[in-house]
């Protein structure tokens, strides 16, 4: 990767206030007689979030948002913080509504939907997306960019950025992985009381370890984290003792998605791929 001014490669930090909305969509009964799942999540964008902009302003590294537009709608001091730091905000639904539940129609009126309440918030047309759950349909990138969306973050078939060609235009794609996602570790919630909360310190030694991977090979490191999940002290100080752990190599662009996408629009040798499912349908 040509990364810019000579850096070695790439680290986005990137924050999901999910929100209460996804327990809405998910599990409506539940949302409506059990109040502890949603409140967990409120606090994301309540509390969480505050304590991770003091995070990022303390090292001065930045962060990417992706917020669905009715969590935006129902907690607008939250956006309007992100907004004041000059931190970009993508979108991420309206409801956090997973599109392998929803039908073309159903999607695009989604996205439509949550482009024009998150635009009011930003003050310009978003241009970063990211799905539910990373849950894309084949026909979602086409859509994203005749909707002028310019890059996603939800696929996990490369450790480096990549243009997905649609009949739309090109669409960047900034790859992620569950590894480096905090709720596989740590989110727990009564509906998966089975589900053991992962020792802090093991989380460090994978992220670590990813870390130096990517390093070696220059790759766009994205860790993607929830303020309702690693706005919790003990998971925060994990992320704070990545950030200064990674602070320790030379050459680390620590940059934001839409800083990437700009980037990526001058490397004309960036990869080319036409699908996101290159498998034939018809096998
Ligand atoms: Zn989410």
């Amino acid at each position: 990767m040509n990364w810019p001014e000579g850096h070695h490669m790439a680290v986005c930090l990137t924050w999901d206030v999910d929100g209460e909305p996804a327990q809405y969509v998910r599990f409506p009964e539940r949302a409506a007689n059990q109040l502890s799942e949603l409140h967990q999540r409120m606090y994301g964008p309540n509390i969480g979030l505050f304590k991770v902009l003091r995070l990022l302003d303390k090292y001065g590294v930045p962060g990417t948002f992706y917020m669905p537009s009715y969590t935006a709608q129902l907690h607008p001091e939250a956006a309007r913080e992100i907004v004041r730091h000059g931190f970009p905000i993508g979108l991420h639904g309206h409801l956090h509504e997973s599109l392998d539940s929803l039908d073309a129609e159903q999607e695009e009126a989604v996205l439509v939907r949550s482009r024009e309440v998150m635009g009011e918030f930003l003050g310009y047309a978003p241009t970063l997306y990211r799905a539910p759950s990373w849950e894309l349909n084949r026909r979602t990138p086409e859509l994203l960019r005749r909707h002028g969306v310019l890059s996603d973050s939800s696929l996990m078939d490369d450790e480096v950025p990549y243009w997905l060609e649609t009949e739309g235009g090109a669409l960047l794609e900034v790859p992620i992985q569950w590894i480096l996602d905090d709720a596989e570790h740590w989110n727990h919630s009564r509906a998966n009381r089975d589900k053991a909360i992962a020792d802090p310190d093991t989380v460090f030694r994978l992220w670590s370890a990813e870390f130096d991977g990517y390093y070696r090979s220059g790759g766009c490191y994205v860790l993607t984290l929830h303020p309702f999940i690693s706005g919790r002290w003990a998971y925060m100080a994990v992320v704070e003792r990545l950030i200064r752990y990674i602070r320790g190599f030379p050459g680390v662009w620590w940059t934001t998605i839409d800083e990437v996408t700009d980037w990526a629009r001058r490397q004309p040798d960036l990869a080319r791929r036409t699908s996101p499912s290159p498998t034939p349908m018809d096998f």
